[in-house]
């Protein structure tokens, strides 16, 4: 883990969130500041800082991550359809330096976004 990432403090139960899944290699918690009914953030509990860092040897957390999205959907009752939203780097607007999948329902999303 890293030592400064709040998504890994919370991976590490050292600050609170509202667990929604979790498997060995994935985490999912609800997004403190919501943007929908249903805003969920899904992160692989490895510290990976984006999207672009993935190594190789990494990639099968992607499968993970959609296995969890999958599961999540049922679970939140999101059969009308759903977003999915990885923001990587500055002008992806990422602020949380820890890889995370933002898993948004619960009413008609807008597009395209800002
Ligand atoms: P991003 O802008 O894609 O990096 O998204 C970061 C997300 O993390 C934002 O939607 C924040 O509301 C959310 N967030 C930040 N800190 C926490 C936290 N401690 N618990 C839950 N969600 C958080
Ligand atoms: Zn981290």
């Amino acid at each position: 883990m890293a030592r400064d990432c709040i998504f890994c403090k919370i991976v590490e139960r050292e600050i609170p969130a509202e667990i929604v899944y979790e498997t060995e290699d994935v985490l999912a918690f609800t997004d403190a500041n919501p943007q929908a009914p249903v805003h969920i953030l899904v992160i692989p509990k490895a510290h990976i800082p984006d999207f672009n860092s993935i190594e190789q040897e990494q990639l099968y957390l992607l499968s993970s991550v959609g296995a969890a999205i999958q599961e999540l959907a049922n679970k939140f009752s999101l059969a009308d359809g759903y977003r999915v939203v990885n923001n990587c780097g500055e002008n992806g607007g990422q602020t949380v330096a820890h890889i995370h999948f933002h898993l948004l329902g619960g009413r008609k999303l807008g597009w395209p976004p800002g």
